[in-house]
C-alpha cells in the first residue's frame, strides 16, 4: 500500500460550510414551506455582461475555421490579455508592469494555494485572523502549519494576526519573523480595507524583515474610496516584496468561468539555501510552465472584452448592482443599532453578533427566526468569534426581503 502524505491529516474537516448545509438541510425538512434567502456563499448571482458574451461567442467560431484555430496557448496567457491586464489594471494607475511579470490562469484560488509552493518548507507563514481558508489549509497540506490546536482553533506553526472591532481591522505587524504573509484586500470576510499609509507600513516591514506579502486583491474592483490603494503596487518599493493576485471571478461575473491573473515582479528575490539571490518570478515561470497549461481562448477573449469601453461600462453596472445590496444591508443594519463593517468597498458585510451570541447561535436564530442563511465568522478563525459575514450577491429583491425580515427580530 502506498504511504500517504501525512501532512493532509492534520487538516480539518472543512467544517464550516458543511456545517451550514447541514444545519440548512435539517432546517428546511423541519419546514418545508420557509422560503430560505442565501447571503451566505460568496458567489455572484448576474448574468455576465454582454460585451464579453460577444468576445465569447465570437472566439468559440473562429475556433471553428481551420484558419483561426487555436490550439495549446502561452501558458502565461495571451498577449492580447496580458497587455489588457497592463494597460487597464496598471498603465492606468501609474504602475509599471511588464509582460512577463503578468501570469494569467484559471483562478485565484489555485494561485493564492500554489504559491507557497516555491518557498522552502520552513518558511514561516503569517496570516489575517479571521482568514480566507485557502491560505491556511494549502501550507497545512505542504507541511508547514504544525500540529492543529482544538482549544485555540488553530495551527501550531502559523502567526495568526488578529484582525477585529478592538484593532479597527487593522491587524498588527507580526511581532515574530514571518517570512510569507498573505494580505486580502479588500478583506474577505470582513469587508474592510487599508489606506495607502497603513498598507505602507506592511511593505516596510516586509523589506526591514526580508518578507514576502502574498497580496489577494479579488475583491479590488469594489473599491469605492479615494484613499483606499487598488493595488500594492501603488506603495513605493513594493515590487521588491510583494506579488499581488487579482481575479475576474467577482469582477464581471467569472466564477464559473474562470481566470485571474497573478502579477510576480521581476525585482522580488527570494534566496537559496547557498544565500544566493534567485529570482521569485522565475520560480513561479517555471512551476506554471510545468503544471498548467494556459486559460482557454475563449475564457482570455471574454476575459480581454472587460477591458474594452463598453466592457468596463457593463461590469462597472454589475459593481454598482451589488455595492447597492451592501449598502441596503449595511444601513438596513446599522439602522437596527448592530455594529456593522465592511460592505463600503466590498460586497461582505460584517457584523458583530447582537446579544452576546455566539457566531453559530447567531446563525441559528437567523435561519430559525428569519430563514436567512449567512456565514459564522468563527468559520474563518478564532478572531471572528462573535461576528457574522452577509454577502452582497444576492438578488436585490432578496436583500430587501432579508433586511426586512432582520428588522422584525428582537435582537
Ligand atoms: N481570494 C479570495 C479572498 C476569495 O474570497 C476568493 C473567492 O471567494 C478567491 C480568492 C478565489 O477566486 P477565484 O474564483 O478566482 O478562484
Amino acid at each position: 500500500m502506498a504511504q500517504i502524505n501525512q501532512n493532509f491529516l492534520e487538516l480539518q474537516g472543512s467544517y464550516l460550510f458543511s456545517e451550514i448545509a447541514k444545519r440548512r438541510t435539517k432546517f428546511i425538512q423541519e419546514n418545508p414551506n420557509a422560503e430560505i434567502i442565501s447571503l451566505g456563499i460568496g458567489d455572484v448571482t448576474l448574468g455576465l455582461p454582454e460585451a464579453i458574451t460577444k468576445a465569447m461567442h465570437s472566439a468559440v467560431d473562429e475556433l471553428a475555421s481551420p484558419g483561426s484555430f487555436r490550439g495549446y496557448g502561452p501558458e502565461q496567457g495571451y498577449d492580447f490579455l496580458v497587455n489588457a491586464i497592463i494597460e487597464g489594471d496598471y498603465k492606468s494607475r501609474g504602475i509599471d508592469i511588464q509582460s512577463n511579470e503578468v501570469f494569467v490562469s484559471d483562478g485565484s484560488k489555485c494561485d493564492v494555494g500554489n504559491i507557497q509552493e516555491i518557498f522552502s518548507q520552513d518558511s514561516i507563514v503569517a496570516v489575517q485572523d479571521p482568514v480566507y481558508p485557502v491560505y491556511v489549509d494549502t501550507n497545512v497540506m505542504a507541511g508547514r502549519s504544525g500540529s492543529f490546536n482544538k482549544d485555540k482553533n488553530q495551527y501550531e506553526n502559523i502567526v495568526y494576526l488578529p484582525s477585529n472591532a478592538e484593532n479597527n481591522f487593522k491587524p498588527s505587524l507580526p511581532q515574530s519573523k514571518a517570512d510569507l504573509i498573505y494580505l486580502c484586500y479588500p478583506n474577505n470576510p470582513t469587508g474592510t480595507t487599508l489606506t495607502k499609509d497603513e498598507l505602507k507600513a506592511w511593505v516596510d516591514y516586509a523589506k526591514a524583515n526580508n518578507s514576502i506579502i502574498l497580496y489577494d486583491s479579488a475583491y479590488e474592483a469594489f473599491i469605492r474610496e479615494e484613499d483606499v490603494p487598488h493595488s500594492i503596487y501603488e506603495i513605493e518599493g513594493a515590487k521588491e516584496v510583494a506579488i499581488e493576485f487579482r481575479s475576474f471571478s467577482k469582477t464581471a461575473g467569472f466564477t464559473g468561468v474562470r481566470c485571474a491573473y497573478t502579477v510576480v515582479p521581476r525585482e522580488l528575490k527570494g534566496r537559496d539555501a547557498s544565500g544566493n539571490e534567485v529570482l521569485v518570478n522565475d520560480l513561479w515561470n517555471r512551476r506554471h510552465t510545468t503544471k498548467f497549461n494556459g486559460v482557454s481562448y475563449v475564457t482570455q477573449r471574454g476575459a480581454a472584452a472587460i477591458y474594452s469601453p463598453e466592457g468596463q461600462a457593463q461590469i462597472a453596472e454589475l459593481v454598482d448592482y451589488y455595492m447597492t445590496n451592501a449598502a441596503i444591508i449595511r444601513d438596513g443594519l446599522k439602522s437596527l443599532g448592530l455594529e456593522v463593517y465592511g460592505g463600503v468597498n466590498a460586497p461582505y458585510i460584517w457584523l458583530k453578533t447582537p446579544s452576546g451570541l455566539d457566531s453559530w447561535a447567531f446563525f441559528d436564530k437567523l435561519l430559525s427566526e428569519a430563514n436567512i442563511v449567512g456565514t459564522p465568522g468563527v468559520g474563518f478563525g478564532q478572531s471572528g468569534q462573535g461576528y457574522f459575514r452577509l454577502t452582497a450577491f444576492g438578488s436585490r429583491e432578496n436583500t430587501e426581503k432579508a433586511v426586512e425580515r432582520i428588522r422584525k427580530l428582537s435582537l
